[in-house]
């Protein structure tokens, strides 16, 4: 019996310039664990968004194999691979992609339009995820009147609305204050703390310190994987 959340095999990804591939992703095999906190760090270039696209079913790779929560994912047809994308994850982008005339709570709403939900629990379940974030006093404004903090904690409320079991962020903290990053941060903490398995892209050190285990890419393969012991961890509350 495995506990992972997510299994890849010798995963690749080449894009395609004309009739010339170009390979991004080498071979990467990976388990990631329920409720792990991982952060996906290396170079720019070195495949991380790649990675984290076919994580989060917004791409295929081009070779290997992509289990989900013990479901074969990566030779899946695109509407079976956008109901699990809509299901099982939740995705927080650098970008905030909030739609700028809808309100923070109508903007959480929105995938569960998707997902065909009834309009009064996905008032409801809106607002449960604001609460969630701390933005539920914000639940009627709109993104000019929101800070690039609440931005993100609105998105990142909008990624949890489907209670996905997967959390996925690609530089989540990359266009925010170092103050507001750890704001930020601060609440993916109380969403792994929750039972959530989050994975999220940094290339700073300080924001990865937060995850518990450290993957690094490095031209399209992991070049280390390292767990914070439990030793170093009580170590570093005395210092
Ligand atoms: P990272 O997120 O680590 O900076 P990416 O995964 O975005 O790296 O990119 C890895 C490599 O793949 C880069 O060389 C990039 O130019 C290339 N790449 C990314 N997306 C595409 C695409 N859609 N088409 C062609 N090449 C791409
Ligand atoms: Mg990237």
């Amino acid at each position: 019996m495995s506990q992972s959340i997510i299994r890849l095999e010798e995963i690749q990804k080449s894009y395609f310039m004309g009739s010339q591939a170009i390979p991004v992703l080498k071979g990467i095999s990976l388990d990631i664990f329920r409720n792990e906190y991982v952060a996906l760090m290396g170079p720019s270039g070195s495949g991380k968004s790649t990675l984290m696209n076919i994580l989060g079913c917004l791409d295929s790779p081009t070779g290997g194999k992509y289990i989900l929560n013990g479901k074969d994912v990566s030779k899946m047809a695109d509407d079976d691979l956008a109901t699990v994308r809509n299901t099982e994850i939740g995705f927080v982008f650098q970008q905030f992609n909030l739609l700028p005339r809808l309100s923070a709570a109508e903007n959480v709403a929105l995938p569960l339009i998707y997902a065909g939900v009834n309009k009064k629990e996905r008032i409801e379940r809106a607002m449960e995820a604001l609460k969630k974030v701390g933005l539920a006093e914000r639940s009627h404004h709109k993104s000019n009147e929101l800070s690039g903090g609440q931005i993100q904690r609105v998105a990142i409320a909008r990624a949890l609305v489907n209670n996905p079991s997967l959390l996925l962020a690609d530089e989540p903290t990359g266009n925010l204050d170092s103050k507001t990053s750890v704001e930020v941060m601060e609440i993916f903490s109380k969403i792994q703390q929750a039972g959530n398995t989050v994975v999220l892209v940094t290339h700073e050190e300080d924001i990865a310190a937060y995850a518990h285990r450290v993957v690094r890419l490095r031209d399209g393969l992991i070049e280390s994987d390292t767990r914070r012991s439990k030793q170093t961890e009580a170590a570093g509350s005395v210092i």
